[in-house]
């Protein structure tokens, strides 16, 4: 069981866009031309945060726990994926505090879509949506986000004791 301390995590992720597919970001049906391209469901935000989740317990990483070349996880969705990391994280003791989160996108505009974001990542992490915080930047047309081939995403968390009362 872990002492009484907080932990930090990063978790960063991208993946391509490719036309024709659907796009989700943070379990939410984004309206947009194309899609991102993946072993699961691709929905690059919902990794990084699973990513950010399992580094802060020293878990290893997503794809460690579910390869992306296992036939079990083809097309899965990445709440799914998540929820796991959920349980994992707290048989190992801890639960998450907040996370905060960028998506690296040229387009579609997410400020239609950040509430809806929150309010999913939220629930899944078992909090509040005050706990989660979304931001959407561009790439100023510079590299595979800013020329629209793909969309990334980060996130950093704060993880702290299951059963702790008290922090340190
Ligand atoms: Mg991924």
């Amino acid at each position: 069981m872990p002492d009484k301390t907080l932990r930090v995590g990063l978790g960063t992720d991208i993946h391509r866009l490719e036309s024709g597919r659907a796009l989700l970001l943070g379990g939410v049906s984004i309206e947009f031309s194309s899609g991102l391209v993946g072993h699961s469901d691709a929905d690059v935000l919902v990794h990084a945060v699973c990513d950010a989740l399992l580094g802060a317990a020293a878990l290893g990483d997503l794809g460690e726990h579910f390869p992306d070349d296992d036939p079990r996880y083809e097309g899965v969705s990445s709440l799914t994926l998540l929820d796991r990391v959920m349980t994992l994280l707290g048989e190992a003791g801890w639960r998450p505090v907040n996370v905060d989160c960028v998506v690296h996108a040229e387009a579609p505009r997410l400020a239609p879509y950040r509430e809806a974001i929150r309010e999913c990542i939220a629930e899944h992490l078992r909090l509040p949506i005050t706990d989660v915080g979304i931001k959407a930047k561009t790439g100023e047309g510079l590299g595979p986000v800013g020329q629209g081939e793909a969309i990334a995403a980060t996130c950093a968390c704060l993880i702290a004791p299951l059963h702790a009362t008290q922090l340190s």
